[in-house]
């Protein structure tokens, strides 16, 4: 069946929604972008995302679409029009098309930026079987830009990660700069070492999960134990267990890395606790 999705003000079925070729995302990379969580028809972390697209905005200095106060209404709208039960909403905000190819930002009071969302229907989302398995992950070296905080569409290096992962057998891959971990490819990367969690502290090498804030709160409410700081893959592989964040997994036990098996290969107990903590404040806190 065709979505209905939204582009630039209007609701439209999927087939008839375009943007122009000379858009500055399709040329460039020049978008930001969002995906929203829904569980039982509801918006997960909804404010944290919308605050963090309005950074992103404004390190690129991207004009705010016009719409954007009006981006609870869209998602919702979104959500009903496509029935949506549990999947995610995808929402990209790009520089826009200025109609020609030029690497100078077009001026902001003439080129209007394109805002795109549409949803993906995911029933089910939260009770994957995966979950009660953990996935395995590699590593790869980390070779993407320095505004790895700012969430831009340039996602051809954590694609060919995921590539590299499934060829080897295993379902993501984590990346490693100086011999210390980043990030997952499109999820933030933890290890436990008895009670304490241990992930990277924020700066400009990771992106500032929305899920990694709410995680590490719920952590911190439940008296678990938590350092920001840089971590080795040697660590990582020496740790208790491992886990990974984002808006679409929760939290997801990873049970391998580079084909060393953490622990007795199950996902442990914290991160299934956290898991569980986290999806139920998040369903309670759903707008
Ligand atoms: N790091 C990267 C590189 C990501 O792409 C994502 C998800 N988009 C995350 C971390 C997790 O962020 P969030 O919890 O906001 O989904």
């Amino acid at each position: 069946m065709s979505r209905t999705v939204y582009v630039n003000g209007a609701y439209l079925p999927e087939e008839e929604a375009t943007v122009s070729i000379f858009d500055r995302s399709f040329l460039m990379a020049d978008g930001v972008y969002e995906v929203t969580s829904v569980l039982g028809g509801k918006l997960i972390d909804f404010d944290g995302h919308l605050a963090r697209l309005e950074r992103s905005l404004n390190e690129l200095d991207i004009p705010k679409p016009e719409a954007f106060d009006s981006l609870l209404e869209i998602h919702r709208e979104l959500v009903v029009r496509n029935d949506i039960t549990d999947g995610m909403i995808y929402l990209q905000v790009s520089r826009g098309s200025a109609g020609d190819r030029d690497f100078v930002f077009p001026d902001p009071e003439v080129v209007k930026p394109t805002l795109v969302l549409f949803t993906q229907s995911k029933p089910g989302l939260a009770e994957s079987p995966v979950a009660q398995k953990g996935i395995k992950v590699i590593s790869i070296e980390d070779v993407r830009w320095g505004r790895r905080d700012i969430k831009t569409v340039q996602l051809l290096y954590p694609s060919m990660g995921k590539m590299m992962a499934k060829k080897a057998g295993a379902d993501d891959a984590w990346m490693i700069e100086d011999g210390f971990v980043t990030e997952g490819t499109s999820n933030n990367a933890y290890i436990v070492q008895g009670n304490k969690i241990i992930t990277r502290a924020l700066s400009n090498d990771i992106l500032h999960g929305i899920t990694r804030a709410a995680v590490l709160r719920f952590a911190r409410e439940a008296q678990m134990e938590v350092e920001e700081r840089s971590f080795t893959i040697d660590e990582a592989k020496a740790a208790d267990e491992a886990f990974i964040t984002s808006a679409s997994t929760f939290v997801m036990p990873v049970v391998e890395i580079d084909g060393v098996t953490l622990g007795d290969g199950t996902p442990g107990s914290v991160a299934p606790r956290l898991r569980e903590i986290y999806l139920e404040e998040s369903r309670k806190a759903a707008i």
